[in-house]
């Protein structure tokens, strides 16, 4: 067979866009997928939902708003001599798009994505433009997806799940599903050193309705402020995977050491949550953690500079044996019989909301970020968010002013959707962050409706205005910013509310942000 045309899949992309039934799309997943080329299904697969690579795979394209926008511009001039775009020729100019490095790598790829765009038609420009900024929104999430697979392949759904689960490679499931059937799912285990998806947590701002929705007595731990790993050892090998499922093994030598000295079992997955430490045994900020992750080099001398210590919070496998499916209480029974006990996370488990208020405020003033709940009959689910777990955490906000926003691009081109929020300093406004989250469309609307209405001055990006606007805004904390000229900047900021009560007099100061960063510390280490 021909390999199968990129305009085969663009076009497939918008029927599956203007399709709203599920059945439907599942219907027209599956007669596509049976008609690739083995070799094709994988790179197809990972495109329609959007994607270049699997989750676990570092590599990012790095291409700009603004060298697209340049490239767009620079239009299409196909000649007839030109053979059409391939899938597999697609994916793998994106493949060599992002690796190209060093030098001169700019031009490169903006090179290759020249010759990706010039022969291109429109639909299938469009579609390239969606998946290069992460923007496909055409109602095919992976779960829509595997079930489309799952129809290719004649395969029950839930081999397809436990299959991406295991693997988090959803191209790969997809090719083992149509190639090998579900015999071929089911020989899918965990491989060691190939990163699990990290279970995630919902928000609960309740420990009442938490201890409730867990059936009425659950495990709550700390809620560590650090970052998550996951440890795989075989043997005396040691590999280390972050949240993202990259490999930080390099960077964390003492980790591995931890886990030679200190684990009883060779043959082991562990999860966990690394943190910084600083004087008193104070945990210290993310931002000083983030410098230990992304150290390549002299390294030993930052291990010495910023300590970890390793709170370990589950066994995901053990002596062959996968435990995902064991409920959370037989695997800490299993990870405390592995891991001493200074290595586990420090926990209680109660149907007393009082005595868990008393444990979160325990957290806190140990300098960590609140609470997690665990149900304790859960088995551990890979990749997904559910109410197994909670996250508990008091949050912050800070109402604040907007004096600029930027105009947004893919799915919010036509809003200025990016703020820059700004607190008070006297008679002046300093920036201390920017978002685009929190939003809903209506609101999106109203405010660029309201912003340029208040326009003082503008560049092709942004629109400046009068400072009038508040907004709430929620954040995970407040880093010291060398960039803005206010000196600070907030961590995950997303609006929560827009505050049409409120002017700009009754923003929040910028002494006040500065007494909030300075509170951080009151449990919080500070960096010699
Ligand atoms: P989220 O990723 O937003 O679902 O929030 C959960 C995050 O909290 C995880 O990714 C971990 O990095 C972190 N965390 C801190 N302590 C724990 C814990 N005891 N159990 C699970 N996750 C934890």
């Amino acid at each position: 067979m021909p390999p199968t045309p990129f305009s085969d899949l663009a076009e497939l992309c918008a029927t599956l866009e203007a399709t709203t039934k599920q059945k439907e799309k599942t219907r027209l997943l599956a007669a596509f997928l049976r008609r690739l080329e083995p070799g094709e299904i994988a790179p197809a697969v990972l495109l329609i939902v959007g994607f270049i690579f699997p989750e676990f795979d570092p590599r990012t394209l790095e291409v700009g708003w603004r060298t697209m926008r340049r490239v767009l511009e620079g239009g299409r001039q196909t000649t007839l001599t030109e053979e059409p775009l391939t899938i597999l020729r697609v994916h793998r100019t994106l493949e060599e798009i992002a690796e190209a490095s060093g030098p001169g790598s700019r031009r490169l790829k903006e090179g290759l994505l020249e010759g990706l765009i010039s022969r291109a038609g429109p639909r299938e420009a469009e579609v390239l433009v969606r998946i290069i900024f992460g923007e496909m929104r055409i109602g095919v999430s992976e779960g829509v997806m595997m079930e489309g697979i799952a129809e290719a392949a004649g395969a029950a759904p839930s081999l397809v799940r436990r299959a991406l689960m295991l693997t988090g490679d959803l191209g790969e499931v997809a090719r083992t599903a149509l190639t090998e059937g579900e015999e071929g799912l089911r020989r899918v285990g965990v491989r060691m050193f190939v990163p699990l998806k990290p279970m995630l947590a919902a928000m609960a701002y309740d420990i009442g309705e938490v201890i409730e929705v867990h059936g009425g007595r659950t495990a709550f731990e700390y809620k560590f402020d650090g970052a998550r790993i996951q440890i795989h050892r075989r043997g005396d090998r040691v590999r280390v995977y972050s949240r993202r499922l990259s490999d930080v093994t390099e960077s964390l030598p003492d980790i591995v050491d931890l886990v030679l000295r200190r684990i009883s079992s060779d043959d082991v997955i562990l999860e966990g949550e690394a943190v910084a430490i600083g004087e008193g045994g104070r945990p210290l900020p993310f931002q000083d953690l983030m410098r230990r992750f992304t150290r390549v080099h002299d390294v030993a001398e930052m291990a010495e500079r910023i300590p970890l210590r390793l709170h370990l919070f589950d066994v995901l496998y053990l002596d062959r044996r996968l435990l995902i499916d064991e409920p959370y209480e037989e695997r800490w029974r299993l990870l405390e019989a592995v891991s001493p006990g200074d290595l586990l996370a420090e926990r209680i488990v109660t149907g007393d909301p009082a005595e868990a208020e008393v444990f979160l405020r325990r957290a806190i003033e140990a300098g960590h970020e609140g609470l997690m709940a665990k149900r304790l009959d859960s088995r551990y689910t890979p990749g997904l968010r559910g109410k197994r777990w909670f996250k508990i955490k008091p949050a912050e906000t800070l109402d604040l002013v907007i004096v600029a926003a930027d105009w947004g691009y893919g799915r919010r081109t036509g809003w200025l959707s990016n703020y820059h929020l700004a607190a008070r300093d006297g008679d002046e406004f300093r920036v201390i962050g920017k978002t685009f989250k929190g939003l809903t469309d209506e609101e999106f609307e109203w405010m660029t409706r309201r912003l340029q209405g208040l326009k003082v001055r503008e560049t092709p990006q942004t629109v400046y205005v009068r400072p009038e606007v508040v907004v709430e805004v929620a954040f995970n904390e407040i880093q010291r910013s060398p960039h803005y000229r206010s000196g600070f900047a907030l961590r995950f900021a997303r609006v929560t509310r827009i505050r049409r009560d409120k002017g700009p007099g009754d923003a929040d100061t910028l002494d006040r942000v500065r007494e909030l960063y300075e509170k951080q510390f009151r449990y919080k280490a500070r960096m010699a």
